[in-house]
């Protein structure tokens, strides 16, 4: 898969691209990300990216001209804009993305973009919550990370992305390392018992106990099994 972002802040990303997920994932050919420079883009000899609002009032924005060029040079892709405006980026959105063949980020600075830029490129505008930071750079990356680990062979272990919280709409059960004790704690003896059938219905059953205290309105949506549905029954009843 493809991935590229489009800056004013390429700097930003050489942490993504030396460790973690994304790295590996590019280190091990799964992923192709490209970092673009609006400057670059520029048209004039300041290499502006940025002017004043025309209707006045504080906080600049940012040139449509030259992120219409870049997208030019770039040639292709999905084209999705970080936004506040945007629709909620959720696991559902990651792993509409992760089946895309390739993804383009707009990293927004400022007031954002000129909005001709939405015209011109009609980008799916993306938000990562209903609150608003200083660019698109981190929304971008979090999103990307989001996206990334799903493709298959970018995480060591495909099983654990399958079982992280929301993939089936439900929370992550409770992980537990060595020591078997710890200051007095100890680790839940049905994972010692080696008994491989019983610690699989006792993390579902723990998964959803966590998604029901909370986050029960995921309950609401997730796609339960007969199983699931009988242990959330259990539950209730219980009470
Ligand atoms: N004036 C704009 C906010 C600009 S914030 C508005 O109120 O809609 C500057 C840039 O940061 C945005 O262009 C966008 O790229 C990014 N950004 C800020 N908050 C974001 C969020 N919640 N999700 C995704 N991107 C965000």
């Amino acid at each position: 898969m493809r991935i590229d972002f489009v800056t004013i802040f390429p700097k930003m990303f050489e942490p993504l691209l030396a460790e973690g997920v994304i790295a590996r994932g590019i280190g091990k050919g799964l992923l192709d990300v490209r970092v673009w420079d609006l400057r670059d883009y520029a048209t004039d000899r300041h290499r502006s990216t940025d002017d004043e609002a025309y209707g006045g009032g504080p906080g600049m924005v940012m040139l449509a001209e030259p992120v219409l060029r870049c997208a030019e040079a770039i040639g292709g892709g999905s084209v999705i804009m970080t936004s506040p405006q945007g629709r909620v980026f959720d696991q559902n959105a990651a792993r509409e993305l992760a089946a895309r063949e390739w993804i383009v980020f707009l990293c927004g600075r400022y007031e954002g973009f000129d909005h001709r830029v939405h015209e011109a490129l009609q980008p799916e505008e993306l938000s990562i919550g209903d609150f608003v930071v200083s660019g698109g750079e981190l929304p971008a990356m979090l999103m990307a990370d989001a996206v990334g680990r799903m493709i298959e062979g970018v995480v060591g272990n495909s099983g654990s992305v399958a079982e992280d919280s929301f993939f089936n709409g439900l929370l992550d059960y409770p992980h537990y390392t060595r020591p078997e004790e710890l200051r007095g704690m100890r680790v839940p003896d049905i994972l010692l018992s080696g008994h491989h059938e019983k610690i699989r219905k006792w993390r579902k059953e723990q998964a959803l106990r966590a998604t029901a205290k909370k986050r029960p309105d995921l309950l609401e949506t997730a796609s339960l099994d007969d199983e699931g549905r009988k242990m959330l029954k259990g539950m209730r009843d219980e009470r």
